[in-house]
C-alpha cells in the first residue's frame, strides 16, 4: 500500500495488492475531496487520517467515479461528508448492498490479495445524486464532476482545470486492457469519452488502476479500444460466431498480456464476447 504526495495539490492511495486501484485526494483552499475508496476498507481509514493531517485541512466530499466493488469499499470513513455518484452508480450500490451475503464477501475476498482487506467492511450508499454534471467550487478552484458513461453507464470522471489534473476511474487503466465486462459497458462512448478528455486542459491523468500517467495513455487506449471495434465489426459482418470471435480476438493480441490464465486474460476475453453482442453479433 502506497500513500503518495503527488504534489500540494494531489495525494494517492494506491493499493498495489489489488492491480494498484488508486484513491485520489485532491486539497482545495479550504477542504478535501477524495475520489473513490478503494478495496481495502482499514487502508482507507489511514490515508484519511494521513491526508487530514499533513494538509491541516478536513475532507468535505467523496466522489464516486463507478460503482465497482474495487472503488468504493472504504467509503463508511467519508459517512460525514458529501458522498456523491450519479443515479446509476447509486441504484447499483444500492441492490449490489441489498443482495450482499456473508457468502457473496468470502467469494469476493478470494479475488484479493490481502484476506483482511474487507475487516470491519460497512457498505456505505452515496447520499447526494446527480445526473450528469455538478461542480464544485471553492474559492477561485473548480471542480467538474461529468458523467459520461464507457467502461459502465454511471462511469464518471472528476476535471480539476486549476491544477490541470483529470481522474477518470476505470475509463483510463494504465496497467490492465480496458475492461468491458460490465453489462452496461458501451465502448463506442468509452471512445468519444476519451477523445473528450483530449480536449481539455490536463497534465496529469489519473487511471483507476496503474499510475499517473499523460495523454500518451490516452491515447493508446483509443487506439486499443478502436483496433478491438475494428476487428469484431469486421468478424460479426462475415458472420462469426462469438466464440470465434473470442479466441481469434485474444490472439490477436490487441494488448500485451503474458499469462493466458490471469485474470487480465479472462478480462479480456469476457470484454470481447461481451462487446461482440453490442455490436450487433447473435
Ligand atoms: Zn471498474
Amino acid at each position: 500500500m502506497v500513500f503518495k504526495k503527488v504534489n500540494d495539490y494531489l495525494y494517492l492511495l494506491i493499493d498495489e495488492s489489488y492491480y494498484d486501484t488508486i484513491s485520489s485526494a485532491l486539497v482545495l483552499p479550504n477542504k478535501l475531496v477524495i475520489v473513490d475508496t478503494g478495496v481495502h476498507v482499514a487502508k482507507m481509514k489511514e490515508f484519511r487520517k494521513y491526508v487530514e493531517e499533513k494538509t491541516s485541512k478536513k475532507f468535505d466530499s467523496l466522489i464516486l467515479t463507478h460503482h465497482h466493488s474495487d472503488h468504493v469499499m472504504g467509503n463508511q470513513f467519508f459517512s460525514d461528508c458529501r458522498i456523491i455518484a450519479t443515479k446509476t452508480v447509486a441504484q447499483k450500490l444500492k441492490t449490489w448492498k441489498k443482495s450482499m451475503t456473508t457468502e457473496k464477501l468470502a467469494r469476493r475476498i478470494e479475488a484479493v490479495e490481502d484476506k483482511s482487506a474487507f475487516d470491519g467492511l460497512d457498505i456505505t450508499l452515496p447520499n447526494e445524486i446527480f445526473d450528469d454534471y455538478l461542480e464544485i467550487i471553492d474559492e477561485d478552484i473548480k471542480i467538474v464532476v461529468k458523467r459520461t458513461g464507457g467502461h459502465s453507464k454511471g462511469s464518471t470522471y472528476v476535471y480539476c482545470p486549476n491544477y490541470k489534473i483529470l481522474i477518470a476511474g476505470d475509463n483510463l487503466l494504465s496497467n490492465f486492457p480496458p475492461y468491458g465486462a460490465d453489462p452496461s459497458s458501451d465502448p463506442d462512448v468509452w471512445i468519444n469519452t476519451l477523445r473528450e478528455y483530449l480536449t481539455l486542459d490536463v497534465e496529469k491523468y489519473i487511471p483507476g488502476h496503474g499510475k499517473v500517467s499523460d495523454d500518451k495513455l490516452v491515447k493508446y487506449m483509443i487506439e486499443v479500444i478502436e483496433n478491438i471495434r475494428d476487428f469484431i465489426k469486421e468478424q460479426v459482418s462475415l458472420g462469426k460466431s462469438k466464440e470465434e470471435v473470442q479466441e481469434e480476438g485474444y490472439a490477436k493480441n490487441f494488448y500485451p498480456i503474458e499469462d493466458d490464465d490471469s485474470f487480465e486474460a479472462r478480462a479480456m476475453r469476457y470484454t470481447l464476447s461481451n462487446w461482440y453482442k453490442f455490436w450487433g453479433g447473435k
